[in-house]
């Protein structure tokens, strides 16, 4: 693949936008990929990519992937995503995100952006120097703060929908779930499930975080390889993506897989192992969409109350989400996909605009 119109028409892409300023070393891509529910909303990433045909595929792939999230969501928003192009360890200045800020105030709000892979909060703050069109802030600058526990909590309601589908009980009282990492949404997530009664085993390559974890909550640590093949009721992905896969599926002892990571699987067809093995699979952007919508509250004026409340719908969702499967008998991530595709053809271009105005941004500051 390589920079084409062919891609962005075979992904059904409205607009790419390449952003350089040679001053500050910034070259950076913005990909829009449909605004008919709303303005595209989606964190930047930065990352040293080898090639920029990687950067703008991986913009295309991931600003796709917002759309089809927003509208599960129920949001009013498109999607988008955008990447810069260098080492977060190394590269990052000041004049880099200004310069990145100023071509998204260019954009008129057709954009709004906010934290991905490389990029965190101070970034967002010298972003939001030049445009208002960022979300993600610090709570002390009138944002919603670290996203990550709403995240989690949604992952806690997708699971509670499995369990009733795939288990027939109510509840996570006495059930045993493996986490993958136990970085910002893995340590949230085993809060809630101690609190729920589960039993928690998991697993991190950082040694501190093990030991952290492990004496905050008195839970087991396996090591890392070793989180496929724990016997237990749920495998919950909250590190990497592509980590369901034709090596990892036959080592799961699970019914179900729900977690937070993003692109969990690493192929299309590891869906059909999964089924084969009796595991139900949540789709990973149905469950994981607590942050998302946390940060699309940002922008309306922020409440923890009422990101919880939209944040509890993953339980419907996935619902929804598990009866079409079965109606259509098709897989869970398909059916999923078919969700959101209907919201934007029924929802889509009713009344909504495809940018937002600074006047709509009713954020507390
Ligand atoms: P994080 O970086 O805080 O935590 C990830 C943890 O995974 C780290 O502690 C890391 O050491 C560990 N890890 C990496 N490779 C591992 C491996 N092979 N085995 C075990 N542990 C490993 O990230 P996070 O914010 O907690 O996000 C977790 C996942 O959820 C990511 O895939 C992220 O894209 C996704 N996600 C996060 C949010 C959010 O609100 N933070 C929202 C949606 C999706």
């Amino acid at each position: 693949m390589s920079f084409n119109f062919e891609l962005m028409k075979k992904m059904g892409h409205e607009q790419v936008i390449f952003c350089h300023n040679p001053n500050v070393g910034l070259k950076a891509i913005i990909a829009i990929h449909n605004t008919a529910l709303g303005p595209a909303l989606g964190g930047t990433r930065m990352w040293p990519y080898k090639t920029e045909e990687e950067a703008f595929e991986d913009a295309l792939r991931l600003s796709r992937g917002m759309t089809y999230k927003s509208a599960v969501a129920s949001l009013n928003f498109g999607g988008g995503k955008a990447v810069i192009i260098g080492d977060p360890k190394k590269d990052k200045s000041e004049s880099l995100f200004r310069a990145f800020g100023a071509f998204v105030e260019r954009l008129k709000g057709q954009f709004i952006t906010g934290e991905d892979v490389g990029i965190d909060v101070n970034d967002i703050e010298f972003m939001f120097m030049e445009t208002d069109f960022v979300t993600g802030l610090s709570k002390a600058h009138g944002g919603s703060g670290d996203p990550s526990p709403m995240t989690a909590y949604g992952v806690i309601q997708g699971m509670q929908a499995c369990i009733e589908k795939r288990l027939k009980q109510k509840g996570l009282k006495g059930l045993t779930v493996a986490v993958q990492g136990l970085g910002h949404v893995g340590e949230k997530l085993i809060e809630y499930l101690v609190h729920e009664g589960a039993k928690v085993i998991g697993c991190d390559i950082d040694p501190k975080l093990c030991e952290m974890v492990k004496s905050k909550f008195n839970m087991t640590i396996v090591e890392s390889e070793k989180i496929y093949g724990v016997d237990c009721d749920i495998f919950a992905p909250c590190a990497l993506g592509g980590v369901l896969n034709e090596q990892t599926i036959p080592q799961l002892k699970c019914s179900i897989v729900a977690g937070s990571a993003n692109n969990q699987l690493q192929k299309d067809s590891d869906g059909e192992l999964l089924q084969k093995k009796g595991i139900l699979y949540a789709p990973d952007y149905v469950i994981n969409a607590g942050g998302l919508i946390n940060v699309a509250l940002e922008l309306e004026g922020y409440s923890e109350n009422r990101a919880k409340l939209l944040t509890r719908n993953i339980y419907y969702n996935l619902k929804r989400a598990f009866e079409i499967s079965e109606e259509q008998k098709i897989l869970p991530h398909v059916s999923a996909d078919r969700l959101a595709e209907e919201r934007i053809k029924k929802v889509g271009f009713i009344k909504r605009s495809h940018v937002l105005h600074k006047s709509q941004i009713r954020r507390k500051n």
